[in-house]
């Protein structure tokens, strides 16, 4: 079925007088008839629902619906986008190994890659999304175990060459793990294009009305972990009575052991009442997604032809650095927009201060539109030298384009502009 179907039907199908909207399983425990039955079910964990540590039905409805959408064979959910991409890792990473990521990934994903990350053991070597493949090669280690990048990056807008990665990474028998959370499955699917395994923060489109923050991982179930580099799926597991997961759960084998062994031990679980409000979220996500991608476009287009604006930086804009790959990867660009205006930070603060429709805040991908300034906010201890050695200079502004009217987005930038003169 096409999304907009499945956003609406997948992982959830109520038969004989059962109830019509998935209910919340506000339960922590499940019961058993019979003590052997309990045991049963820890010998066989994928048959049946122990505690909502790791597994409970309302979270399960999404995590099948969000599976689908991206053509997975699994998904399991996290509370929050972090949680999603420290698990991804963690499930073929351990201590002494490393991995490959872009430059061009969210902040805070940078600060769980080179700080906490390292802490642990785990070494991440940087390359950017615009490096030769011979560069990208270079980067590799005998114990490098995956390759990560971000679909459209948040916030550098760079659009990754989805098969150009994956083909450098399937040469070294590791996967390509993408975060998706700007595309969402509704603009992009990148398991058709080799990627492996997807996160996403489904705190931002996915839920899209900034209630509840979570997360999920999705396998794409092609990945062949039997190349020798990944004994934590082909060996037993010593913490689950000796179980080889690529044996016992086959195509399943990575989304299965980062449920069983993973999530059993972090519980970065989300609650049953998110899970329902982040599937409100995705029942109109298709529905939604293209009228940002148009109202992005229509504000693009708008900036660009304005004289206080120096640059715009929109993938899906002609003539942007990343036009050509979002063209191919994407069916529309997001809603996230950056630009840089005339006459540096005094410029872009007094601008965003007399917006009145766009609100200022530190969140992206709303149903609101909203702007954020990275040179006084989220990159703030930065001084001018430092911001423009990370590609931020003063007059830059984030905007997250929602769903109002777009006669009513561009009529506040106006007003944002009129305070300029
Ligand atoms: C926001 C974001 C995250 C982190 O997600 P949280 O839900 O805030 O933990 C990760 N990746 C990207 C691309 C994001 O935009």
């Amino acid at each position: 079925m096409k999304d907009e179907t499945l956003c609406l039907h997948a992982g959830y199908h109520p038969k004989n007088s059962e109830p019509r909207v998935v209910p919340i399983v506000q339960s922590t425990t499940y019961v058993y008839d019979s003590t052997a039955e309990v045991a049963s079910v820890f010998d066989e964990p994928t048959k049946s629902l122990i505690y909502s540590r790791f597994a409970n039905p309302t979270v399960m409805a999404v995590e099948q619906k969000i599976a689908e959408l991206e053509g997975g064979v699994g998904a399991m959910c996290t509370s929050s986008g972090q949680a999603a991409n420290l698990l991804a890792l963690l499930n073929i990473c351990k201590a002494g190994d490393s991995f490959i990521s872009t430059s061009q990934i969210y902040g805070g994903t940078v600060n769980l890659f080179a700080v906490t990350l390292k802490k642990l053991g785990i070494e991440c070597i940087t390359v950017s999304a615009d490096d030769d493949d011979e560069t990208i090669e270079k980067a590799f280690k005998p114990n490098t175990r995956a390759v990560f990048g971000e679909t459209i990056a948040n916030p550098a807008l760079a659009v990754l060459d989805i098969e150009r990665f994956a083909n450098i990474a399937h040469k070294h028998g590791v996967p390509l793990i993408m975060d998706s959370t700007f595309a969402t499955p509704v603009l992009c699917k990148p398991f058709d294009f080799g990627c492996d395994i997807i996160t996403h923060s489904t705190t931002k489109y996915m839920d899209g009305h900034a209630v509840q923050g979570g997360g999920i991982i999705v396998d794409s179930g092609k990945f062949n972990w039997d190349n020798g580099k990944f004994p934590e799926l082909t060996e037993p597991d010593e913490s689950y009575h000796g179980i080889v997961y690529t044996e016992t759960y086959g195509k399943a084998a990575y989304i299965i052991k980062a449920r069983m062994q993973l999530m059993r031990d972090f519980g970065c679980y989300p609650a049953a009442h998110s899970a329902f409000l982040l599937n409100l979220g995705l029942e109109t996500l298709a529905i939604r997604m293209p009228r940002y991608c148009e109202n992005a476009l229509a504000v693009a287009k708008y900036l660009q032809a304005n004289e206080n604006v120096e640059s715009v930086s929109y993938p899906g804009l002609e003539g942007d650095k990343y036009y050509d790959l979002a063209q191919k990867y994407l069916k529309g660009a997001s809603g996230v927009i950056s630009f840089v205006i005339k006459g540096g930070r005094e410029a872009a603060m007094k601008f965003m201060d007399s917006l009145e429709l766009a609100s200022n805040e530190v969140h992206v991908a709303d149903i609101r539109t909203c702007v954020l300034h990275p040179a006084s906010e989220t990159h703030r201890q930065l001084t001018d030298e430092q911001l423009k050695a990370a590609g931020i200079e003063g007059g830059m502004i984030r905007f997250s384009v929602g769903l109002e009217s777009i006669d009513d987005i561009i009529a506040d930038i106006d007003k944002g502009f009129a305070a300029l003169k």
